[in-house]
């Protein structure tokens, strides 16, 4: 029973490029407009160029992550609703509030994603009566060096700032617009390797 159902513009990130190529396919059949990126800083420059009505995002991806692009996305379109695909069981804690909804890796089926979607999309004329977003700091993993990549949620330029061995939240100062980032570094990315 073929719905008609919204046309969106969608933006699917990750890293696998077969299932990149499948679902894209597979939403496009749904009647979506669909755009890929293989990893945050792609989908970043995506943003740049259009906006995107909804993003359907891998958590686990080299460069850089799910985790730090969602709470850029989260910082910089808090309208934009966010589906985060993750091989692991995130339910609460700090990731919680990075997406609208969450699908567990290879346990989901295609019409499971766009009905998540349609679900979504059919609740967003409420969003705007939803809560201010609270300026969540970035969620930044360490990656083993004496510094690390940031990336300001105003003008989404990517720069380095000097690993702190502070715990918690800490700031640094965009170099091209000035405004201040708030971060937490992932320490438990640590213990992944
Ligand atoms: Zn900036």
């Amino acid at each position: 029973m073929a719905q008609q159902g919204f046309k969106l513009r969608i933006l699917f990130v990750d890293d696998d490029a077969g299932l990149r190529e499948t679902s894209a396919l597979i939403l496009k059949t749904f009647g979506h407009e669909v755009r890929t990126a293989e990893d945050g800083f792609q989908a970043l420059v995506e943003l740049r160029s259009v906006l995107p009505d909804l993003i359907v995002s891998d958590l686990r991806m080299p460069g850089m992550s799910g985790f730090e692009l969602l709470s850029i996305v989260r910082q910089r379109f808090p309208h934009i609703p966010v589906i985060a695909i993750s091989g692991e069981f995130f339910g609460t804690g700090i990731t919680a509030p990075l997406a609208d909804a969450f699908l567990l890796k290879g346990q989901y089926k295609p019409p499971d994603l766009a009905s998540k979607i349609e679900e979504l999309i059919g609740l967003s004329p409420l969003r705007p009566h939803l809560p201010k977003p609270h300026k969540a700091p970035v969620w930044i993993p360490i990656n083993g060096k004496d510094y690390v990549v940031l990336t300001c949620p105003d003008c989404l330029r990517s720069f380095s700032e000097p690993r702190s061995e502070s715990q918690g939240i800490l700031e640094a100062n965009c170099p091209a617009c000035m405004t201040k980032v708030r971060y937490i570094l992932d320490a438990i990315s640590d213990s992944h390797h």
